[in-house]
């Protein structure tokens, strides 16, 4: 199976998509059947950006039982390039050393082993845009 193909069959729910209204032109993450700024219910599904800077974070130390082998794990408000707000996980990080304003990137992860059967749902989380050129000051 080709990459793109792949990616269009992957549901709504593991991309990162939003509401977008065509009334007022505000985006909502998650989607929305009606603009919470306006009242329509002319919405419309709109692609998200992948990346983003942390606004806040806190560190979870007593998960869900589902997801206590993760803990203690950090959610982090996310500002997307966009402007749209999304509250998710990141991960790949010493929460040590997070701070607002860092710059993330989205990814594609395991959220949780459902059943004996051990049904995998993954979804997006959020991980630090690394740097190979860390340090090397302006630019990219
Ligand atoms: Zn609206």
């Amino acid at each position: 199976m080709s990459v793109p193909k792949f990616w269009r069959e992957i549901p709504h729910k593991y991309r990162l998509v939003g509401s977008r209204c065509r009334s007022c032109g505000a985006i909502y993450h998650p989607r929305r059947p009606i603009c919470p700024r306006c009242g329509s219910r002319d919405m419309e599904d709109v692609k998200l950006s992948h990346r983003g800077r942390l606004l806040a974070f806190t560190v979870i130390r007593r998960a869900p039982s589902d997801m206590a082998d993760l803990r203690p794990y950090v959610v982090g408000l996310i500002e997307l390039e966009d402007g749209v707000k999304v509250l998710s996980q990141v991960v790949d990080c010493d929460p040590a050393e997070l701070k607002p304003g860092l710059e993330l990137e989205a990814t594609l992860r395991r959220i949780r082993v459902h059943g004996p059967a051990g049904v995998i749902e993954y979804g997006y989380k959020f991980r630090p845009v690394i740097k190979w050129e860390a340090e090397a000051g302006e630019g990219q």
